[in-house]
């Protein structure tokens, strides 16, 4: 049974998979910007799979630490791939992460991009080792270095 409709897309709909998934954090003030890289720089398309959480891929690096975090992400990552087919991860941290910030116990001035970097590396070592045919990327989003406050990404 349907329910009343309150609003139709205007979009076609394309059931054809992504070969892509991306995996961010949630904020929205860079989601366009990840988007629009996936679409220019990786050329993944106007459509990949999307899995964002706050601190992105943070979880998959606490196997040991918190293991319950580890396996949400981790299980949902293999059933997605699984049915997908899957062929090419992509990983993106961005500067001004609140989760990192909120989990930061150091001092305040402590290096985040450092920290953030070397979970991307951690995840992805772990998702090569799981996923043995799929191709793992990770990119680091940051402010331009002069003020005009424009969105670049590193690949680290
Ligand atoms: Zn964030």
């Amino acid at each position: 049974m349907s329910g009343p409709v309150v609003y139709e897309s205007s979009l076609p709909w394309d059931g054809e998979r992504p070969s892509t998934t991306i995996i961010t954090c949630v904020d929205g003030r860079w989601y366009s910007h990840f988007q629009e890289f996936a679409r220019q720089h990786l050329n993944a398309g106007t459509r990949t799979d999307f899995i964002a959480v706050p601190g992105g891929v943070e979880p998959l690096t606490l196997m040991d630490l918190v293991p319950k975090d580890f396996n949400f992400l981790s299980r949902r990552l293999e059933s997605l791939i699984d049915a997908h087919g899957t062929s090419r991860i992509v990983a993106i941290a961005h500067q001004d992460c609140a989760w990192y910030k909120s989990k930061s116990l150091g001092p305040l001035k402590i290096d985040l991009r450092e920290r953030q970097i070397k979970d991307l590396q951690k995840a992805a070592a772990h998702l090569r080792e799981v996923f043995k045919g799929v191709t793992v990327e990770t990119y680091f989003a940051r402010f331009s270095a002069d003020d005009t406050k424009r969105v670049v990404f590193e690949q680290v």
